[in-house]
């Protein structure tokens, strides 16, 4: 089938089956149609994409035609696009494209998972006593008047929450319901993280309960929903060395029962780690990862202590190890990969604004960067939200987006088998998840990503100005169905 067959059949196609509308009928005058023009920049010299084409989903035209002059153009502008940064395309596009990706999860706790109204109405139904100061701290919005949280302020939020951990029975059900709502976000892999000691505070549970909870929890959501979950056990600082060592002890106990990693977790600034590193030393010979939390808003030189002392292979935030030159040439020289959290780093005032972010930058100094949601109940995000908030900030392309969900797998605390099902499902999702983002896109949003990637390819602009130029024609002499023409512009391409 040739080219006008396709385009002028769905044309047609659509126009007979749309129904007049109101404005139509009243004879005012009609809406302006789809922008289809290019954006005012030299690059596009004022051309508009054909109205025959200008409806048409790319998917639709690759799959229906056999042109081969059109299939050049398209191919070199879907590699192209797979380049450019992302934030030309529109909202709902992002988020559909950023849910359709599977996804690895590799900084989430628990603890600060569940939403507000889940917990409200979880407590109400289990006859939890919630006073009247904790529902307010929980439901007041994550950013204060002042336009700015503080991670203070965070704490006392997340503490006010553990009052839902009644007993084992309410740790397995929440499980339940944070790993599947994870699943149904389309994390393929999840490594779940909580305090077995801030858990067990409020209602004076078992320790080795709060963990024994956790895991049916994780038994019964993996039978249920299409994910895997390994568990790190957090150590926090503002408790003592003895609780930390009854943390570690628990960890390497439920080491077959899936549990992966120790962490260490809460203030950094108010206690430093180091006395926390024969916990960590100890993990290590135990066969246990080591994922401490460092450099979120503390010293930048927590990160090397974290990776010199702790042992880390991997760092939750270390976002400020960017202001330490010998931290971040350990992270890059061991290859240590960071767990960066932004909607956190942002809401809890880790990182002053977007704008100002390291992420980045640590990106393009070659850092092994990850995104992940640190506490999505809290803070209102899914893993979904903070790649298309990252891509948007931070100006990822398709590609940068498949390297950092790569880096996740590779980052992952698992082993072998386990590790290749991961990669080889991730990876086929992802490249399915990006035809499918290009086949859903309008032949104007493929040449504003296909430039933007031409761009960052530092392609010279007379080059992308021909490319621009020589499509336009050929689908100008295509609507047109001028055959002379359009035998010109494939020859100038042939
Ligand atoms: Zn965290």
């Amino acid at each position: 089938m040739g080219l006008k067959a396709v385009t002028s059949g769905i044309v047609v196609a659509n126009d007979s089956t749309k129904p007049r509308s109101k404005t139509e009928k009243t004879g005012s005058k009609p809406p302006p149609p789809a922008a289809n023009t290019l954006p005012d920049v030299d690059v596009f010299q004022s051309r508009s994409v054909p109205n025959i084409f200008a409806q048409v989903p790319v998917g639709d035209l690759y799959r229906k035609t056999n042109d081969a002059a059109l299939l050049r153009f398209l191919d070199e502008a879907i590699a192209y696009a797979h380049l450019a940064p992302l934030s030309s395309l529109d909202d709902a596009k992002l988020a559909i494209y950023t849910k359709s990706l599977p996804k690895v999860e590799l900084h989430q706790h628990l603890d600060g998972s569940i939403d507000p109204e889940t917990l409200i109405e979880f407590a109400r139904q289990r006859g939890i006593d919630l006073p009247a100061d904790t529902i307010e701290t929980l439901s007041r919005p994550a950013q204060k008047a002042n336009g700015r949280s503080t991670l203070k302020d965070f704490f006392e939020r997340f503490r006010s929450a553990q009052v839902v951990w009644k007993d084992r029975d309410a740790i397995k059900t929440l499980t339940v319901h944070v790993i599947e709502k994870a699943a149904h976000d389309n994390v393929k892999h999840l490594e779940l993280q909580f305090s077995p000691v801030g858990m067990a505070e409020c209602h004076g549970l078992d320790l080795e309960d709060v963990v024994k909870g956790v895991i049916d929890g994780v038994a019964a959501a993996t039978e249920q929903f299409a994910i895997g979950v390994r568990l790190i056990v957090t150590i926090s600082r503002r408790r003592s060395v003895a609780l930390g060592w009854e943390v570690e002890k628990l960890a390497a106990k439920y080491k077959d029962r899936g549990v992966v990693a120790l962490g260490l977790a809460s203030d950094e600034k108010a206690y430093p780690a180091d006395e926390f590193a024969p916990m960590f030393q100890a993990a290590e010979k135990d066969g246990l990862g080591r994922a401490p939390h460092s450099g979120e808003d503390g010293p930048a030189t927590n990160v090397a202590t974290a990776i010199k002392k702790l042992k880390a292979n991997r760092i939750g935030h270390g976002i400020r190890v960017i202001f330490d030159p010998e931290g971040l040439e350990l992270v890059r020289t061991e290859d240590i990969p960071l767990e960066i959290c932004p909607s956190s780093n942002i809401l809890t005032g880790a990182a002053e604004s977007w704008a100002k972010h390291p992420f980045r930058v640590l990106l393009d100094a070659g850092v092994r960067v990850t995104i992940n949601t640190d506490d999505p109940g809290l803070f209102g995000v899914t893993l979904s939200d903070e790649m298309a908030l990252a891509a948007k900030h931070f100006d990822l392309s398709c590609k940068e987006l498949r390297t950092i969900i790569s880096n996740s797998v590779d980052a992952a605390f698992l082993e072998g088998r386990d590790k290749q099902k991961l990669r080889l499902q991730v990876l086929t999702g992802i490249s399915e998840a990006n035809r499918a983002l290009v086949d859903n896109l309008t032949l104007r949003e493929l040449l504003l990503l296909a430039v933007g990637g031409m761009r960052r390819e530092g392609m010279p602009m007379d080059q992308q100005r021909k490319f621009v130029e020589d499509f336009m024609s050929y689908l100008e002499a295509a609507a047109e169905g001028n055959a002379a023409a359009k035998e010109d512009a494939a020859t100038l391409l042939a």
